[in-house]
């Protein structure tokens, strides 16, 4: 940044070197840009059933009292999370979705020199919000596949770590952490360093002897669960999550946060979506459907074109490397009208994520990759 000598510059050094997250392309955004219609968007890891039906009946029913300010202790949508996981009430905190609850931890639990620590192709909100609080931090190589590796984290820990973050399952690699893994970073990290797993796609985790990191509270005092309604639940756009943590640390967090930072309609959504059972079993034998569909769409490609690979995932989401330019595919697709997320920002060039949306989105998606694999491939000649 220029400025005149002697001028006290806007913003601090750390804040002019950030980078804004960017999200996923909003289909009114494409159809401004391209004048199409009949826009389909895998980019942002979204429900393809909209919404839980409880959540939105829950909200339309509080709509009318939106003149009253919400509840700031949110006391029924913490009282619903207390039945639904068996915890009580004092370590339970609520957020405008997850993200703002990791935010809230950093900036209540994070002094200027502390420093994180992240794996390498995680989840970019831990860094952008590290940034933000002007807190450096250093990267954990993932093993082989793209696996977050406990060793790893454990080297990278120095003498100024304060927080740790896992996402589990991870965004955008797909890949998870089996639960003895966790347990062993949960057991071995020093005690005064802050554990963060991050479970935004907890429901979606089919493998084998899977617990959430709920279960270790017992081994380890300094350990946070976040957890959010954007991705099963399907409320992206009303905005909650919550997190299970010691009461001592919620009791801080209640001091550094906006008293109603969680709105009245998102409360009463997010009370009643945790119990819509139904809706949660559909969403995820869709999700299971669409990724068998997608993986045998992909399989298909690579015999037609070559080079199509993707990661096993535990999620509602595919990491598919294409072994061509990532970004060109991705305009390619968008032509077609499908918007997925290309993954330069995370290191991943050739690499786009693809979310699970309905069986008839993945094959619309596949066939639109493949027309853009041909005219890529086609332009090379
Ligand atoms: C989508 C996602 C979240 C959700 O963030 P919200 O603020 O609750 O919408 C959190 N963590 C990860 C790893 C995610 O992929």
């Amino acid at each position: 940044m220029t400025q005149k000598e002697g001028t006290r510059p806007l913003v601090a050094g750390h804040i002019d070197a950030l980078k804004p997250y960017v999200p996923g392309k909003p289909i009114s955004e494409l159809r401004r840009e391209l004048g199409i219609e009949n826009i389909i968007k895998l980019a942002s890891n979204e429900n393809p059933l909209g919404p839980s039906p409880a959540a939105v009946e829950a909200m339309r029913a509080v709509a009318g009292e939106a003149h009253i300010y919400p509840d700031a202790a949110a006391f029924a949508f913490r009282e619903a999370v207390s039945r639904k996981d068996g915890v009580p009430l004092d370590r339970i905190g609520v957020g405008n979705g997850s993200n703002e609850l990791l935010t809230l931890l950093v900036r209540t639990f994070c002094q200027p020199g502390d420093t994180g620590v992240v794996c390498q192709y995680s989840f970019i909100a831990y860094r952008i919000i590290m940034q933000a609080a002007g807190l450096k931090w250093s990267e954990a190589p993932v093993g082989p596949g793209y696996a977050m590796d406990v060793d790893a984290i454990l080297e990278a820990v120095t003498d100024t770590t304060r927080v740790v973050f896992v996402a589990n399952p991870n965004n955008p690699t797909g890949t998870y952490m089996p639960h003895t893994e966790v347990a062993r970073l949960a057991r071995t990290l020093p005690e005064e360093i802050i554990l963060i797993v991050d479970e935004a796609y907890d429901d979606y985790v089919r493998a084998e002897g899977h617990q959430s990191a709920l279960a270790l509270t017992d081994v380890r005092e300094r350990l946070v669960v976040t957890r959010t309604f954007s991705k099963v639940y399907g409320m992206g756009g009303a905005r909650a999550g919550y997190m299970i943590a010691p009461a001592e640390m919620i009791g801080y967090v209640n001091r550094t946060r906006e008293p109603f930072n969680v709105n009245a309609m998102a409360q009463a959504g997010a009370a009643a979506a945790l119990f819509d059972e139904d809706f949660i079993g559909r969403s995820v034998s869709v999700n299971e459907e669409s990724r068998a569909l997608l993986e045998d769409g992909l399989k298909g490609l690579n015999e037609e074109h070559g080079g199509i690979t993707w990661i096993p995932s535990e999620t509602n989401f595919l990491l598919v490397e294409t072994s061509r330019d990532g970004a060109a595919l991705n305009d390619a697709m968008l032509r077609r009208g499908v918007i997925v997320r290309p993954m330069r920002g995370y290191g991943l060039p050739e690499a786009l994520r693809i979310s699970l949306g309905t069986p008839a989105e993945i094959e619309r998606c596949v066939k639109a990759l493949g027309e853009s694999l041909a005219e890529y491939d086609g332009g090379k000649r």
